[in-house]
């Protein structure tokens, strides 16, 4: 069936962005699929990953790493944000790794016969995930219950080369580690560094890198890093859609929702099928789509299922072309980086928000 919209997904991209970022730190690698792989397909990309080299993969949620278990992934697998109350014996039938951040988090999953796998994640300045306040309990705690296999934490700033919150916080991870090797415990997997560490600082690599954004061919941050271009990444995800509609209009017409742009002379509309369910930002000033050639500018408001572009009064397209949203710029196209900055956020949300209407199409093939 054709689609109205679509998200092309480049597996030979993603294959070369992990044996770069491989090679780059030479330790581990592990692929992060949280959030559907940043939208790019849980299932897909958690296997495809694993087929072109990752070690490991990682994820948020508990029911996304049974997923990835589910359909065969047979490398490690990390969740990290697996609360209290959680199925903690899943995990351990699964083989999921778990990390742990809290007291009663330890004590709940001590429960487990299995002898369960845990990352023991600490706070090192972010002031988010890990242990902070109960680290002195935790070098106290019982740990003959568990498999302590890993001790990690998150930068808050790596994408800001040079900046003393990411030497403080490195600090503080070694000092860490330190603790808890003079109580005995003695992680073999000690990691820290995401996408912009991985890039930019060497000595805050440890056993193993945890890469997501990176991966998916993006820029961290194109303001402190450049794009993906400049960092010899390459976007894995296209996403293009249908006009549903061209049609001629004459100046002075009120376009959209609220009429927040009038047209200022005659000129060709196309109909983009693809809206705000879809995870296009509802307010994205100054982006567009790729169209015979040329960028044609988003005019107005993003609908729901539709957004309206001006194609130029001698613009060719016609309805039902195709049309690309984002790309990897290399044609001239919008790059999710632009769409970023448009809607006053970051490519990350541009990608992890493309909604489940939308078919992610594979090649080559995953399955
Ligand atoms: C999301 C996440 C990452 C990956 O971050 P990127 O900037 O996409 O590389 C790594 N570690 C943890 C704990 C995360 O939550």
């Amino acid at each position: 069936m054709e689609h109205r919209a679509e998200a092309r997904i480049d597996i030979n991209a993603l294959a070369s962005n992990i044996s770069y970022l491989k090679s780059k730190v030479g330790v581990d690698l592990l692929a992060v699929v949280k959030a559907d792989a940043y939208g790019h397909g849980l299932i897909e990309i958690g296997l495809a990953a694993e087929k072109n080299g990752a070690d490991w993969l990682g994820v948020a949620l508990l029911e996304e790493a049974i997923a990835l278990r589910t359909h065969g992934v047979r490398i490690p697998i990390l969740a990290w944000l697996v609360p209290p109350g959680s199925d903690f014996n899943s995990a351990a039938k699964h083989d999921i790794d778990v990390a742990i951040a809290s007291m009663i988090a330890l004590e709940e999953i001590s429960q487990v016969p299995l002898k369960p796998r845990i990352h023991i994640e600490v706070d090192t300045g972010m002031t988010r995930g890990g242990f902070l306040d109960e680290w002195s309990q935790l070098l106290e705690a019982d740990f003959s219950k568990v498999e302590v296999v890993g001790i990690f934490s998150h930068f808050a700033r790596a994408d800001e080369a040079g900046q003393q919150q990411n030497s403080d916080q490195l600090q503080s991870f070694k000092s860490r580690v330190g603790e808890l090797a003079a109580v005995g415990i003695n992680p073999p997997i000690k990691h820290l560094g995401n996408s912009a560490a991985t890039l930019l600082d060497e000595d805050s690599i440890f056993d193993m890198v945890r890469t997501g954004i990176a991966m998916y061919g993006l820029s961290p941050d194109i303001k402190t890093m450049g794009d993906s271009k400049n960092l010899g990444l390459k976007p894995v995800m296209q996403l293009r859609a249908k006009l549903h509609l061209v049609k001629r209009v004459p100046a002075g017409s009120p376009v959209g929702y609220g009429a927040t742009v009038i047209t200022d002379k005659e000129t060709k509309l196309g109909v983009v099928a693809m809206g705000y369910a879809d995870g296009i930002p509802r307010i994205s000033q100054g982006a567009g789509v790729f169209v015979n050639g040329r960028r044609a500018p988003i005019m107005g408001r993003v609908s729901m299922d539709q957004f309206v572009v001006d194609l130029g009064p001698d613009s060719a397209a016609n309805s039902g072309d195709w049309v690309i949203i984002f790309g990897d710029g290399s044609h001239g196209e919008y790059t999710a980086d632009d769409w970023g900055n448009a809607s006053l956020s970051i490519n990350y949300e541009i990608v992890t928000r493309i909604g489940p209407r939308v078919p992610r199409l594979y090649a080559p093939h995953v399955y």
